[in-house]
């Protein structure tokens, strides 16, 4: 039987820093005896790591080279154990609070964003630190900073609680930010004027509803300042793409990633609001649960975000235990975005 292609997206073939991504190789498909059933895979493309997320486990990977370990992160880098037990392996340390961190080690903020308060008190305390926050997370931070100094209150559609959102309403003071999570929300909504506001939005919130807000917002505060559609980010928006392109043509759809990762619950919601109503997240192949694929002929895969692709080979391995496979790579978009790492990381 020929070998599926499987493309690699170019931003996992780096090469100047060995990582979790650059050991991974496409699977071949193994001879399969003929008594296991035919299963037909659609492998949503762009899928698995984004450019904001390759960014700040390289930022972990070459604060380790540089400092030497223990380096410190404060809460999972990205939200996938996988890659935090990698990390962990090699010296990293994750914590919950920077009052964790000995002063003389460095620590490296999560991709998901900071307030501001967390990089002020490693200043007063005199510590390297390094901020992985995503380049398209900070623009909404600084975004959210211009409409308050003009004057404006900021209207945040987000998951209250999400560190990206505490990060965000962490940019302003107290007060300054009202978050909504729902169109009802907008109905209830409470500003002291609404002539002078501005909204923002979560990078990784589902295109469609988010959609659906804006335009709540917008019916009831006509004059409200924001960006013309929403913040979400382009790796959020062409992996739900991709999504509503295979999930109505599969019987059931894994998303491999965890579920505290935003993106990938939302990618189980798109793919379930298009047809497809057996999506389930999984974080590891271990975790299939195989009576609910009994029968399927066609799968469709994604990966969110945060999960690498040797997870999606992993799934694809175990499915070659029990099927006879044959694998279609969907394409919906290519990707080529590419962040810098900061300064503070450069060779001296
Ligand atoms: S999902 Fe989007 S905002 Fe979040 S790290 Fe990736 S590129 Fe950045």
């Amino acid at each position: 039987m020929a070998s599926p292609t499987i493309t690699i997206p170019p931003y996992t073939q780096r090469q100047e820093f060995p990582s979790i991504m650059t050991d991974i190789t496409a699977p071949e498909t193994a001879a399969a005896p003929p008594s296991l059933p035919p299963l037909h895979v659609l492998l949503a493309a762009p899928r698995g790591f984004c450019a904001g997320v390759d960014r700040a486990i390289q930022i972990v990977e070459v604060a380790l080279q540089k400092f030497g370990a223990p380096v410190y992160v404060r809460h999972e880098i990205v939200h996938n154990r996988f890659v935090v037990e990698s990390l962990e392996a090699k010296g990293a340390v994750f914590v919950k609070e920077l009052d964790e961190v000995p002063d003389d080690r460095p620590v490296v903020f999560s991709a998901h964003g900071v307030p501001k308060a967390i990089p002020a008190e490693a200043q007063r305390r005199n510590m390297i630190y390094v901020d992985a926050t995503c380049p398209l997370v900070s623009k909404v931070h600084r975004e959210a900073e211009r409409h308050h100094e003009s004057g404006r209150a900021i209207v945040l559609i987000g998951h209250a609680g999400h560190p990206e959102v505490v990060g965000t309403i962490g940019q302003l003071p107290d007060g300054a930010v009202h978050l909504v999570e729902t169109v009802e929300d907008v109905a209830t909504l409470t500003v002291a004027d609404p002539e002078n506001l501005a909204f923002a939005t979560q990078t990784t919130l589902s295109v469609d509803d988010t959609g659906a807000i804006v335009d709540a917002l917008r019916d009831r505060f006509p004059n409200i300042a924001g960006p013309k559609r929403e913040d979400i980010c382009y790796a959020t928006t062409n992996r739900q793409a991709a999504v509503k392109q295979i999930a109505p043509k599969a019987d059931a759809l894994l998303v491999l990633g965890a579920p505290n990762s935003s993106n990938s619950v939302r990618l189980v919601e798109v793919a379930r609001g298009h047809g497809c109503t057996r999506a389930m997240l999984v974080q590891r192949a271990a975790q299939i649960d195989w009576p609910r694929l009994d029968k399927i002929r066609t799968l469709g895969i994604t990966a969110g975000a945060s999960a690498p692709e040797v997870l999606v080979d992993e799934v694809l391995t175990a499915l070659r235990e029990r099927f006879t496979v044959t694998v279609e790579e969907v394409v919906t978009a290519t990707e080529n975005v590419v962040f810098k790492l900061p300064r503070v990381l450069a060779a001296e």
